[in-house]
């Protein structure tokens, strides 16, 4: 029953605020796990989060029970289980992507032709945002068929292992645009528009003064500055002025 209410708060959130017009001086930024793909396909990350749980005992030598507790301490302390492996391991980023990213055992989402049609309706730029290395969403976007719906990823290896929410990742993000010749210095940053299922991640944007797309169908507690809330990628049209 909250749940419900939630959404409908959240439709009447977006309701009471001005829509986003679909021109082509937007920069759409997607996150990929759990925005790109949903809560309903899960089972993807659930997939990776298997192999990370493996890497955690294979490195520290330690039982799976032991294992998820470190993760927590490390989520809890660095952000991630890679940060929290690379500060206190010394572990290198490749090393631990290299052992995770193991296609036979790894899940990708199904084909989505629906966020196709809705990902070539946007106009302006959209490139892939993510905390992780990109041979993981490259398969990922291949498999839903949405590969050429992109201008470009700034995966975590582009970020210098730095990701979102570390101020640094949005930095170089912007530096990327402007190097793309898509944004300028001293712009209006709100053209930037970033869709995430993280709160997090979508404060570091919103610090920078992009526009702050929430996908998430679970969250309950929704911050007042969050711009926009859909429940997830198939929304999106909700939040966009048809032109
Ligand atoms: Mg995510």
């Amino acid at each position: 029953m909250q749940v419900i209410l939630h959404v409908k708060l959240a439709a009447l959130q977006v309701k009471g605020i001005r829509m986003i017009s679909n021109e082509a001086s937007r920069i759409w930024l997607f996150d990929y796990d759990l925005t790109l793909y949903g809560e309903d396909e899960r089972f993807v990350l659930d997939s990776l989060d298997k192999r990370i749980a493996l890497f955690v005992q294979k490195t520290l030598n330690v039982d799976l029970e032991e294992a998820q507790k470190v993760r927590k301490e490390y989520w809890a302390k660095y952000g991630t289980t890679l940060a929290g492996l690379q500060a206190l391991h010394g572990v290198q980023p490749n090393d631990f992507f290299d052992f995770i990213h193991i296609p036979d055992t790894l899940i990708l989402p199904q084909c989505a032709p629906r966020k196709r049609e809705i990902l070539l309706g946007l106009r302006g730029k959209r490139y892939v945002f993510t905390n992780a290395r990109r041979d993981w969403s490259d398969a990922g976007l291949a498999n839903m068929g949405i590969s050429d719906c992109f201008d470009g990823v700034m995966d975590l290896l582009s970020m210098h292992w730095e990701g979102k929410p570390s101020g640094k990742a949005y930095l170089h993000m912007e530096h990327f645009l402007e190097a793309e010749g898509v944004f300028k210095k001293g712009e209006d940053p709100s053209r930037i528009i970033l869709l995430e299922d993280s709160i997090a991640n979508l404060a570091g944007a919103h610090h920078r003064g992009w526009t702050t797309i929430l996908v998430n169908a679970v969250i309950q507690e929704v911050p007042r500055w969050v711009n926009y809330h859909i429940t997830d990628i198939t929304k999106l049209m909700e939040t966009v002025d048809a032109v």
